[in-house]
């Protein structure tokens, strides 16, 4: 039986930022198994925003976490940058969450209010402020705005990304580091050892671990049921739809809408509950696209070429979760919405807390158990 450190079981933006931080650390072995399915497309298929703002309205950990994040943003782009070469396109321009109409800013104006006192409680600062509608048009000036846009909060603290080109650069510097990547490869089970040890097995035989990660997005939820715990998941479908390239004229990403350095247009906000399925439909992308409009309405005018549907790994508060499998002190599970914007903790926090470093305050409230009410 082939022999490892530590197995990753999913080679996502999870999976691989965990196995870049593993290989940071020093550990000598570590194999990932990703199954490569074309209809995993998630990590790939993204919007590539990396964000804090609007996080964790309802759950302040979660906001304090996608805060710490995006101040460790900058510098792990250029870490990876350095580290492979990869320039994964990250834009730290700021980011802006719209508002129409005199409601919904002074509701935005609320969540500003709300968040900053959250995030001073574990001492972390909130830059967002509001933007009045000339503020904000001022802020973007070669497209204009809807009429019914009345402003928009904005923080100069955040960005977006290539998620394509994140996903390659993390799985290239998990490998550069003597990590092993087994494409197109599943895991069918995950079995615990009398000795302590955990065996995998695979397609391509049995191997055996020290420590095992299950980062396999929904599939996670079949390999930790056989371990006797239900993952909290549930799968939400999301549409983006992508434009021809066009002037750049939209420098600083909007929630909905943003414009990537080539000048493909991106729109992506849709949430449907719709099992595993990721086909596109008319309907979602009808109305995708007239909010689109409303905000900056020459994008009617614009060519959009293709559409795509992916499925989110949702829990029920939104928030992340990183769990010990009950009963097993060697087997972790992750599973989240917004591995883009989380993957600087990923690599930085969560994977020497796999080594069995004392985890980060804020990660005892990110068990799987805390749905077990
Ligand atoms: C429309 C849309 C827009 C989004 N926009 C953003 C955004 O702007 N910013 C942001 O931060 N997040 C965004 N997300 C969320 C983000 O894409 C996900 O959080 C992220 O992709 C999850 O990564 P993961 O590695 O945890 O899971 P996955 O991407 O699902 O990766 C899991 C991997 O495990 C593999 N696998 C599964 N089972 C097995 C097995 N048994 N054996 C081997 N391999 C296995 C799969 O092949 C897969 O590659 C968006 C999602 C959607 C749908």
């Amino acid at each position: 039986m082939k022999t490892a450190d530590i197995i990753i079981i999913g080679g996502g933006l999870s999976g691989s930022a965990i196995g870049l931080g593993l290989m940071q650390k020093g550990v000598d072995r570590v194999v990932l198994f990703d199954e490569q399915r074309p209809t995993q497309r998630l990590s790939r298929g993204n919007f590539g925003l990396t964000w804090f703002m609007c996080k964790g309205a309802s759950h302040p950990v979660y906001a304090q976490w996608s805060r710490l994040a995006c101040k460790q943003w900058p510098d792990f782009a250029s870490m990876l940058e350095e580290e492979t070469g990869y320039n994964v396109e990250l834009e730290w321009t700021g980011g802006a969450v719209h508002a129409l109409g005199d409601t919904e800013f002074k509701a935005h104006e609320a969540s500003i209010e709300n968040l900053k006192t959250v995030c001073a409680e574990v001492g972390l600062d909130y830059p967002v402020s509001m933007l009045d509608r000339g503020a904000f048009s001022d802020l973007i000036p070669d497209i204009t705005l809807g009429e019914d846009v009345s402003g928009a909060m904005y923080t100069p603290e955040q960005g977006h990304v290539n998620p394509l080109k994140l996903l390659g650069a993390m799985r290239c510097g998990f490998q550069k580091k003597g990590g092993t990547f087994i494409g197109g490869q599943s895991v069918y089970a995950v079995v615990p050892q009398r000795d302590n040890t955990v065996v995998v097995k695979t397609g391509a035989g049995e191997f055996q671990a020290k420590k095992v990660v299950i980062a396999s997005g929904h599939g996670s939820k079949r390999l930790m049921i056989s371990l006797g715990e239900h993952l909290n998941i549930y799968p939400q479908r999301g549409q983006l739809m992508v434009s021809q390239r066009s002037r750049r004229v939209l420098k600083i990403p909007v929630l909905a809408v943003r414009q990537t350095m080539d000048g493909t247009f991106v729109i992506g906000l849709s949430t449907e509950d719709t099992a595993l399925n990721n086909r596109v439909t008319t309907e979602a992308m009808k109305s995708q696209a007239s909010n689109a409009i409303r905000l900056f309405p020459e994008l009617a005018k614009v060519n959009w070429i293709r559409a795509w549907g992916a499925i989110r790994v949702m829990t029920p508060d939104g928030a992340p979760t990183y769990t010990k499998v009950e009963g097993y002190d060697n087997i972790f599970a992750v599973a989240l919405h917004s591995a883009v914007s989380l993957a600087p903790l990923a690599t930085n926090i969560v994977a020497p807390w796999v080594l069995g470093e004392v985890g980060h305050p804020l990660m005892s409230n990110f068990k799987n158990g805390r749905f077990n009410v």
